[in-house]
């Protein structure tokens, strides 16, 4: 899978333009591709994909709540009855600017499994940890207090995105080892908790400064199955290339 977080960039006119050109270079990709788009576009984008089998739109957050006084917010019962098939929860950007926690993304990812939405969990360590060489412990207790409480059946809709804080944004990749170390990682913890069977068949996605030139080498990673694409997705040229580096 590739995935695009637009976060907040493009005005609907150019989120069009920019999904119409993508499809265009790329009218049959190999693999699912996702566009995670501001609020405002979800409906507008989802018509362009529809009836396509290997594109499909994702929402950038959602409440965890039912419906109600949430001024401001998005309901899975809303993505799902606009034909969303995808979230993006627990981005470090809204944990950081929204002080999201992972008690509260696993509320979110519940709420959304429960409305059939498929949720992409964001974790990812900052670079303090990395450097204090604390990640793997710091990643596993993301993934334990977002995840553990799901049946393995859920897990089937859920798609896991490793995007080391210090590799967003900055230019700085996280080296092939090192995304198929975290990767693998995660593989294995999730084994242990819900069985081989749900965590080879899961998608775990690297995020953090993916770009034509550096995500067919990340991509050939036995553990990485593709991409959450930032920056890059803002431009159908690198997009589309990103798409075509999935083999
Ligand atoms: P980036 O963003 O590709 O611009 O580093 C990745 C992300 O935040 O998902």
């Amino acid at each position: 899978m590739v995935a695009g977080n637009w976060k907040m960039n493009t005005t609907p006119t150019e989120g069009k333009a920019l999904v119409k050109a993508v499809m265009d270079k790329v009218p049959n990709p190999s693999t699912k591709v996702v566009f995670g788009v501001p609020a405002i576009q979800l409906m507008e984008i989802q018509e362009l994909v529809k009836g396509h089998p290997n594109y499909a739109v994702a929402a950038q957050n959602m409440h965890q709540e039912e419906s109600g006084a949430y001024t401001g917010e998005l309901s899975a019962a809303m993505l799902v009855d606009a034909g969303i098939e995808y979230v993006i929860l627990g981005h470090s950007e809204r944990r950081d600017y929204a002080g999201e926690d992972d008690d509260l993304i696993n509320l979110k990812i519940n709420q959304a499994l429960k409305h059939g939405l498929k949720p992409i969990y964001c974790c990812g360590e900052k670079l303090d940890i990395r450097q204090a060489g604390n990640q793997e412990v710091v990643v596993g207790r993301q993934i334990e207090q977002a995840l553990s409480s799901l049946e393995a059946d859920q897990l089937s809709q859920v798609v896991i995105a490793y995007e080391p804080v210090w590799a967003i944004g900055t230019g700085v990749t996280a080296s092939n080892e090192q995304a198929q170390q975290m990767h693998a990682n995660i593989r294995r913890m999730i084994t242990n908790q819900f069985g081989s069977e749900v965590a080879n068949n899961l998608t775990i996605l690297y995020g953090g400064s993916v770009k034509p030139n550096n995500a067919a080498e990340l991509f050939a990673e036995p553990d990485v199955d593709g991409g959450l694409v930032g920056g890059a997705s803002l431009d159908a040229d690198s997009f589309a290339a990103i798409i075509n580096a999935v083999r």
